[in-house]
Order: structure tokens, then sequence, then C-alpha cells
């Protein structure tokens, strides 16, 4: 590793300062950008500069002096990250690909341009080309850009909910009969060495799509597991990518497994790598981008993962309610400490459960959850 290499991470959220806390352990000083002066990062970063991921020239006067960016977010203006790339700046993931994964259609595209089985789906330019579906509903509707954490998914499921619809290019798909929802992360070099992440089990709440937890590893035929990884595998390389991608998947009630979609960054179904794996997922990005070989992806233990998320009831209890947490054994704490005022749902932190056993853990969760909602 270079001496005083100059690492840069456009956005600055929860994952962002996870991946500075490894960076301290390589001695790595790490510049971030996000347009809020209070977000997660902005107080462990050696450089903060506040402004928005998504303007051409503040990216620039962000890249220039850096030797590395890479993304915690894929709103950013990759026109800006192409120019930087020319004069020098290494930039991971690629521009190209994080342009390719910023709109779900042309990710639909580009996975069924590689043999990667997906739920079917067409592009719709709004809300009053979805009357010529209403013969198909069920459908999913998803905006193409911008959607997060399910903010811009909904279930299409008569032609009253077209009323309702999101009115922006969309993304029509068939209503998967979803078994289980997976993820798996991998990582790759510049070598091409590519290691992978057991998959793991992601359980979203209902009438949210919003995560409700996760446990790793998921409990999943072993067969499935490989299917999953072998797929996972087959579009890193197919992406070229140097760093991490977490690929989520569906297994399907007769037991296909779909892709569902992508992201080219750390990933909230990788938090409980920090403790439950031999190196975490944000090692394994700065090993992938710095060149380093990349670490042992390797489960140590089973693992839980629940958000914290904003409500009354913790924010007013709070000193109490985490030294009630913290009492128990094999649970671990990750406070984001945002700033900005109550808001409802919001996630302000994760715990991960760790346990020798999933029985234990499990039952560990549910004494976990009632503390924390
Ligand atoms: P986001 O980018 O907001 O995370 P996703 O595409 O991951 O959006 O969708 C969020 C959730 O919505 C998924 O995890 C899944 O529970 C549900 N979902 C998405 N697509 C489908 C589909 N085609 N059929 C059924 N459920 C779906």
């Amino acid at each position: 590793m270079r001496e005083n290499l100059k690492i840069g991470i456009l956005g600055g959220g929860q994952l962002g300062a996870m991946l500075i806390r490894h960076a301290i352990d390589f001695g790595l000083d790490i510049s971030v950008m996000d347009k809020n002066d209070a977000a997660p990062s902005s107080r462990y970063a050696s450089s903060f500069y506040c402004a928005d991921p998504l303007s051409f020239d503040d990216v620039i006067e962000f890249g220039k002096g850096l030797d590395i960016i890479t993304i915690e977010m894929e709103a950013v203006n990759t026109a800006a990250l192409r120019q930087l790339e020319k004069s020098g700046v290494k930039v991971f993931p690629t521009p190209d690909n994080i342009e390719l994964i910023q709109d779900k259609f042309t990710q639909k595209q580009f996975l069924i341009s590689q043999g990667i089985p997906v739920a079917p789906g067409e592009a719709v330019d709004g809300k009053a080309d979805l009357h010529n579906f209403e013969n198909r509903l069920p459908l999913c509707l998803k905006k193409r850009r911008n959607g997060y954490d399910g903010y811009g998914v909904m279930v299409l499921r008569s032609a009253a909910d077209i009323q309702t619809a999101f009115d922006e290019p969309s993304l029509l798909e068939e209503l998967v009969d979803i078994k289980q929802e997976i993820a798996v992360i991998v990582a790759r070099n510049e070598q091409g060495v590519v290691k992978s992440y057991a998959p793991a089990a992601m359980v979203f709440s209902e009438e949210k799509f919003i995560l409700d937890y996760q446990i790793a590893p998921a409990q999943l035929d072993g067969e499935l597991a490989g299917q999953a990884t072998a797929l996972a595998e087959k579009i890193a390389v197919a992406l070229g990518l140097v760093g991490i991608v977490a690929v989520e998947m569906f297994v399907t009630k007769d037991d296909r497994i779909l892709v569902n979609e992508l992201a080219p960054r750390p990933h909230n179904s990788g938090h409980h790598t920090i403790e439950a794996s031999v190196t975490s997922q944000y090692e394994q990005l700065l090993r992938a981008i710095l060149g380093l070989p990349l670490g042992d992806p390797t489960l140590r233990t089973p693992s839980f993962m629940l958000n914290i998320l904003d409500n009354a009831s913790f924010s007013n209890n709070k000193e109490e309610k985490i030294k009630e947490l913290l009492d128990l054994p094999g649970v671990h704490l990750h406070w984001y400490n945002k700033k900005g005022g109550q808001r409802p749902g919001r996630k302000i932190g994760h715990i991960t459960i760790t346990d020798s056993t999933i029985d234990k853990i499990v039952s560990k969760a549910e004494t976990v959850r009632k503390i924390i909602n």
C-alpha cells in the first residue's frame, strides 16, 4: 500500500462511517463528500466536503486531488467521475457500472444479456401507460431511478391501484411468488480474484418493503446456496468489478433463483460481517480497491441483524434501553448518531447478534426486538 494515498468516498451515511472505521485500521486518511454537513461520516472523515454528489462541478472539485474514489450510494454524478478517471484518479466501481445500476431497467437488461435469471419486466414512461397492463395485474411497479429501502416500489393489484401509482419512468415487473429473499456479497480485485460471503437471508416488512431483519448464513438448501453464489460471482466478473457488489435475489416458491438488484458498494445485508466474518465487507472493499490480497470472507459464527428504526419509545428511554441491550452477551450495538430531529421509521442504528447456533440467536433476537420497539 502506497504511503499517503488520498481516498475519497461519495456519500457520508452510516455505510461510509463503517468503511472509515475499517480504513483507520489500515492507517488511511479518508475524505468524504455529502450534501448534509451532519451526515454520520462527517465526524470521522479526515476531511469533509459538504456538497452534492450529483453535481458535476462539486464532484470534480472533490475528486481532483484524490488518488482513489469509491461510493457508499449510487446517486452520484457519473460524468464527473468519468472525467476524473481520464485525469488519472482511480474510480471503483467504474462510472459505467454505477450508471448501469442507477437505472433498474438498464440493470435488468444487463442481467438478461449475461444469461442471469430475473423476473420479466418492461419499461413504462409514466402512469398513463399502466392502463395497458390492467389485464396482467398483479404486477410490481418500481421507479427506474433513485428508489431505495422500498420507497420506489409498489404492488399494483387492481386497476384502482393505478390511480395512486408513481407517474415517472418505471419498471413494471411480474410479481414473484417469493419464498425467501437472500443476498450474496462478492468481492473482486484488479487481479480478478473473486471471494464471496455466504448467502444471507433478508426479511422485509410486508407493507413497506423495508428490511426488517437479516440472518447469516441463510437457512438454504446447499444446492441453492451454491447456485446463488455462482450467479453472484458471474455478475461480478461480467461487470469487471473491482470492489464489492451485493447481489439481492429471490428464491421462488418453486425453488428458482431470480436476481432482483445489484448494489456495487457496502450493503446493509453485510452489516453482520463486522462481527461475524473473518474479514468484514468494509475491509474487503478497501483491500480490493487498494490492490491488496482479498481477505477471508468465512463466517466465524451465525448472526442476526436488526435495524433500529426511529420511534418515540426507544428515543425517550435511550440510555436505559442501550444498557439493557448491552447487558445481553453477543449483542453488538451500532449507533449512527443521526442529527436533525426525529423522523419515525428512519434507520438510526442496528444491532448484530452473534452466538453459537441459529436457535440461540433467534431467541435472543426476540428479547432485542422488545427492547428496541
Ligand atoms: P429498493 O431498491 O427500494 O430496495 P427492490 O427492488 O429491492 O427496491 O424491492 C424492495 C422489495 O420489494 C424487495 O426486497 C421485495 O420484498 C419486493 N419486491 C421487489 N420486486 C418484487 C417483485 N417483482 N415481486 C414481488 N416482490 C418484489
